[in-house]
């Protein structure tokens, strides 16, 4: 009010003066001076809550996250981790009487998508602090010192924010930390150093009796890339995995998020986190938002198991495309995906869900798996048995076409990495080796002889089965669509008939 007043009432004043004959320099170098003074003094004291001071709003600030730790499906071990080391900051008292070091960061690690940020929200609404959050990419400017400046800002903040709303502590929240916290090569940007440092003396600058508290929790999925001065004792020192979920907790997170939706009875949630192996907790929730959409557009009351199914592949292999294949391209592809599932159902009988002639993403057709159990570890015979599935699409094309096609890469891709995965876990007959010391020429030949043996048993094998080809090519040409049973039934007849 008084500083309206002061910049209102003063030029006029002046302006008046002036033109009554006045000198009015020194009025004028004097009102100059307080005017500066007054933008700096002003400045300084008010970052705008949610804003940094260069005016962007980029933080993200609450003061209630309504995030629960039950909202949070799985993710038991990181949970209770999580609260162990919260319950420092909500039992003080105690922590203060053993004269325990203030906790001050947190650092949860794991793949994108597994819930890193609701674990955030979470941690703030069981202390009730109030949440500031930001990306460590907003802090990178290529002006130096503009992030260093905006870690300052996000700081006081949190601070702010507690105080004008009578909170105990604040959570401030960094997502990416592994854009500002990498570690220092020296030849880094200078940019990136001081930000860092100023994290590092605002964390520093952490005391058991600041009021509000303050506790940073960080986010990354690549820990491996951290600078060492970040993880020290004092700083980020309790670290939490917080993993892909497993069998029970990929059912748990499609509860959660088909809580509010109409199921319909035929969708079994059991057999849905089955078909799900490897999805991180976001890829679940879009299975379920997918799925619902799909419901939508067919303008049905109840979401169903087909409507899932659909959803699946979306999440897996992206929307169907109208990418319109040539006659010829699309017998090719036919194929190509045949030759795939006959080797699936010769070396894991009943495992192929579907065979499918429809473009979706990047691919012209594609054969779905039926899951097995969840799996951590895999013998020789496992991983060679999904190679020759990875092969049976090209090899498929060779014995119809003498030739293959473009549309083999992915496949050829997984292959050398199964290939490169043996090697590096001791399966092959280089023995137990470190790929560091092994010359490339060796590793080639190793490689060349491994798929040399699997492409003559895969080839072996299609021969074989080569009928099965010819009379599912028709069905699916015509149908673009063939369930496993129907598969496996006309795989049957054309044994029994040899
Ligand atoms: P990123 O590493 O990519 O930043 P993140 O690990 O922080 O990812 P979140 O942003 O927490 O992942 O999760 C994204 C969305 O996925 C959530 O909003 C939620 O809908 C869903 N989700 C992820 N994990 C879970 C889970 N365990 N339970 C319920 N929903 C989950």
């Amino acid at each position: 009010m008084v500083k309206h007043l002061f910049f209102g009432f003063i030029p006029a004043l002046l302006i008046f003066l002036g033109s009554s004959g006045y000198n009015i320099s020194p009025l004028l170098f004097l009102f100059l001076i307080v005017a500066i003074g007054t933008i700096l003094f002003s400045d300084k004291k008010g970052s705008i809550p949610g804003l940094f001071r260069d005016g962007k709003n980029r933080t993200h600030a609450v003061v209630k996250t309504n995030i629960k730790f039950e909202d949070i499906g799985g993710q038991e071990r990181a949970k209770n981790e999580l609260k162990e080391a919260l319950d420092f900051l909500i039992y003080h008292d105690k922590i203060e009487k053993y004269g325990i070091r203030p906790l001050k960061g947190i650092l949860l690690f794991g793949p994108p998508g597994t819930g890193k940020t609701l674990m955030a929200k979470a941690a703030a609404d069981y202390t009730d602090s109030v949440f500031v959050a930001a990306s460590g990419s907003e802090f990178v400017e290529m002006y130096v010192g503009v992030g260093a400046q905006r870690i300052r800002d996000l700081f006081a903040e949190a601070k702010e924010l507690a105080k004008r709303n009578n909170k105990n502590s604040a959570i401030i929240f960094i997502d990416e930390i592994d854009v500002i916290g990498a570690k220092r090569d020296g030849n880094h940007l200078r940019e990136y150093d001081q930000t860092l440092n100023q994290l590092l003396t605002e964390m520093d600058g952490i005391k058991e009796d600041d009021r509000p508290k303050i506790l940073v929790i960080a986010a990354t999925n690549r820990k491996d890339l951290l600078d060492s001065a970040l993880l020290r004792p004092g700083r980020f020192d309790r670290h939490i995995t917080v993993d892909l979920p497993d069998k029970h907790a990929r059912k748990k997170i499609l509860e959660i998020h088909t809580k509010s939706k109409p199921l319909a009875n035929d969708v079994d949630l059991n057999q849905l986190s089955i078909e799900t192996y490897g999805f991180s907790g976001a890829q679940l929730e879009s299975v379920a938002n997918e799925a619902a959409i799909y419901a939508l557009r067919e303008n049905e009351p109840m979401i169903t198991a087909k409507h899932f199914a659909n959803a699946i592949d979306k999440v897996l292999m992206g929307e169907q495309t109208d990418r319109k294949a040539t006659k010829e391209e699309k017998r090719r592809v036919a194929i190509h995906e045949l030759g795939h599932a006959i080797v699936a159902e010769k070396v894991k009988p009943g495992s192929v869900s579907q065979v499918a002639l429809k473009p979706r993403g990047q691919a012209l057709g594609y054969v779905r798996h039926n899951p097995s159990d969840d799996h951590y570890l895999y013998t020789r015979e496992s991983i060679e048995k999904q190679i020759m599935i990875a092969l049976g699409g090209a090899v498929a094309e060779e014995i119809f076409y003498g030739e293959r096609s473009t549309g083999s890469k992915n496949d050829f891709d997984q292959v050398l990495n199964l290939i490169q995965h043996m090697i590096e876990a001791g399966l092959t007959s280089l023995g137990i080796v470190n790929t560091n010391y092994v010359s490339k020429d060796k590793i080639v030949e190793e490689t060349n002889e491994i798929l040399d043996l699997l492409l003559t048993k895969t080839k072996e094998l299609l021969q074989e089965h080569k009928t099965v080809i010819e009379e599912a090519l028709d069905f699916l040409e015509k149908e673009e669509v063939l369930s496993g049973e129907e598969f496996r039934q006309m795989i049957a007849k054309i044994s029994k008939n040899k």
